[in-house]
């Protein structure tokens, strides 16, 4: 479709931002259902977010996904917040709702929507790795989904302890351990989530566990997407468990943002297809 003067603006804000797939999903996306709306994204230091936010402002911008580092830092210069992003602690996806900047946290609806549509049964043990931003999504998750029982796995302990103190309850059993010691845990578990970038392009040969400690019959979901499919997610295979990969997240999150820009039901497929794509031209381009 042509551009515009009444082509509505979304992008990104992050930085770096080169490497995103979010403007092929978004676009695709709108010219599928002929929509007069265009998806930037823009390298955005950190000493300017707050001008660059104004200007968004200012520029009465629909909608914008927000990106590492600005995902915490954005927070105080939004004018609403939804509970997801109050529950994680940080936004990914602002929408402008009435002349309001409203952000949420669309990680926690893709990891719930990911584990439902792969059918994961809840309850049993589940053991993420990692304790950052994306691990966060998943412990809200997982206790949105009802797991009783989840262990944090991470390099640095004080990290994964302050992670199980900020979301512990007395019907939500959370446990850090340190990442050595995930192998131990990890033979016991129903739902095995990697939240760290190990083995991630272009350390491709890297993987958190292998497959003699992954059971036959667990579910394995790498939240990575570059590659699209990681060393762990080929152990899991070989080990006889079922994989999820970090493109059914990244899709997920990313249809759940169109959702909130637009009102419509996002083309999944359309979208999938373009991210896939894209990530398979950088790959190649890069490798
Ligand atoms: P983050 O906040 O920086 O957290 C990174 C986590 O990984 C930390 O727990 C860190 O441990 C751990 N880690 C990093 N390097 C490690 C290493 N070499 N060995 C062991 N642990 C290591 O990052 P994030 O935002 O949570 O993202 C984590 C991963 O999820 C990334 O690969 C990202 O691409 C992916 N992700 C994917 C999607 C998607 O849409 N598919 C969405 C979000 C995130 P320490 O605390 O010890 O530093």
């Amino acid at each position: 479709m042509e551009i515009t003067s009444r082509t509505r603006l979304y992008c990104l804000i992050g930085h770096p931002v080169e490497h995103s797939v979010s403007p092929q999903m978004h676009n695709s996306a709108f010219r599928h259902l002929g929509l007069d709306s265009v998806y930037l994204s823009f390298d955005v230091e950190p000493e300017e977010l707050s001008r660059t936010i104004s200007g968004l402002r200012a520029l009465k911008v629909e909608g914008f996904n927000v990106t590492i580092p600005h995902k915490v830092s954005v927070m105080e210069h939004l004018d609403g917040l939804d509970e997801s992003s109050i529950e994680v602690g940080a936004v990914n996806t602002v929408a402008r709702r009435d002349g309001r900047l409203v952000g949420y946290n669309t990680d926690v609806y893709g990891v719930k929507k990911s584990l439902e549509d792969y059918g994961v049964r809840c309850g049993g043990r589940a053991l993420i790795l990692g304790a950052g931003g994306a691990a966060r999504a998943a412990v809200c998750a997982l206790r949105a989904l009802g797991f009783g029982e989840v262990i944090i796995a991470n390099r640095t302990m004080s990290r994964a302890v302050e992670l199980v103190r900020r979301f512990r309850d007395k019907n939500f059993s959370l446990r850090a351990v340190k990442m050595s010691e995930a192998k131990e845990y990890s033979g016991e578990s129903d739902l095995i989530i990697n939240a760290t970038p190990i083995g991630m392009w272009p350390k491709v040969d890297e993987t958190p566990l292998t497959s003699e400690h992954i059971p036959r019959g667990a579910v394995v979901f790498d939240m990575i997407y570059n590659p699209l499919k990681t060393r762990l997610l080929e152990e899991a295979e070989k080990a006889g468990a079922k994989t999820i990969s970090g493109l059914k997240l990244l899709v997920e999150q990313a249809a759940r943002a169109f959702q909130l820009w637009t009102g419509l039901d996002p083309p999944r497929d359309v979208m999938w297809n373009a991210a896939e794509k894209a990530i398979k031209a950088g790959f190649r381009h890069e490798g």
